[in-house]
This record gives structure tokens, sequence and C-alpha cells, in this order.
């Protein structure tokens, strides 16, 4: 935008100086040809001034990204700070938010792939996995599933073969 900003302003010194040479001009012919000439120089300058305009615009619009961004990112640092690693089962490792930081909140875990790029996502049951009982990921881009305790044994019901003692 910065270059565009000073080619205009040569533009402008070059319109400005035919103007000085139009005063010196003796025929009508010669007016025309310089006119003709300041005519181009004029759209020349309007064309820069609407990309400084466009690439303002641009600027302005990124900046109001960045700057939602930065909000982002501190609210994750603060937020982030209400969690700690909790081993779910052995050789499982989630982020579980700290008791004393948990107010009316439920206990809930923070899948920890998510957590470390920045994004809080808050693991669902996702049923027996691998004879384990499992919690996955509800971000779409992670999907990560994290196995918790052991399936319980189920008791197994009386064999019909059984033999009863009367
Ligand atoms: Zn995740």
């Amino acid at each position: 935008m910065f270059a565009e900003l000073t080619a205009a302003a040569s533009t402008l010194k070059a319109a400005a100086d035919i103007t000085q040479a139009l005063l010196a001009l003796k025929t009508d012919a010669a007016v025309s040809a310089k006119v003709v000439e300041l005519n181009g120089v004029i759209a020349n300058v309007q064309q820069q001034l609407f990309q400084a305009q466009a690439d303002y615009t641009a600027i302005q619009s990124r900046l109001k990204e960045l700057e939602a961004d930065i909000e982002k990112f501190q609210n994750w640092e603060q937020e982030k700070q209400r969690y700690q690693l909790h081993q779910l089962t052995e050789g499982t490792v989630v982020y579980r938010i700290k008791p004393d930081m948990q107010g009316s909140e439920p206990v809930h875990n923070l899948c920890p792939n998510c957590y470390q790029n920045g994004v809080k996502s808050i693991l669902q049951k996702y049923g027996i996995q691998h004879g384990h009982h499992s919690v996955t990921c509800p971000n779409p881009n992670c999907r990560a599933v994290f196995l918790c305790e052991k399936q319980a044994r189920r008791v197994m019901p009386p064999s019909p073969n059984t033999t009863h003692h009367w």
C-alpha cells in the first residue's frame, strides 16, 4: 500500500508539472495535446489510489483477524490453567479439571492432543474398545480415542448342563 501511495504522490507531481507547462503553451493544438496527457496522468493516480484503498481494506480485515486470534490465545492461556494431567489408566493420560477450579461443572477431561494445540475438547464416552471403557475427542480434526479402565468381567449365567442335586 505504501508503494502505491508513493507512486500516487509522484504521479501528482507529474500532473502539476503538466499544468505548469500548459501556461507556457501558445497554440490550441498544443494545449489539447497537453490536456490529453494530463487526463492520462489523472487516470493513473486514480488507479493507484483505488489500489491503495483496496490494500488498506485488506490490511484492516487481517488486523481484525489477528486481534481475534490474540484474544482467543489469551483466553486459552487462562482457561488451560484450570486443568492438570490425569492418568485415566496405565498409559493413558489426559487433562482433568482441577478440583479447586471445578466450581459447579461436573468432573470432565480434555483431549491432551487438542490441549497442546490450544483447543478445548471435552472427552466423551465412547463405549468398549479392546476390552476397555473408552472416551473420544469430539473435535472433527482429532477424533482421538483414549482407553479407560478395563471392562468388568461379565458374570456368566449358569450353564444349562449344570446338574442339579435335589
Ligand atoms: Zn482432540
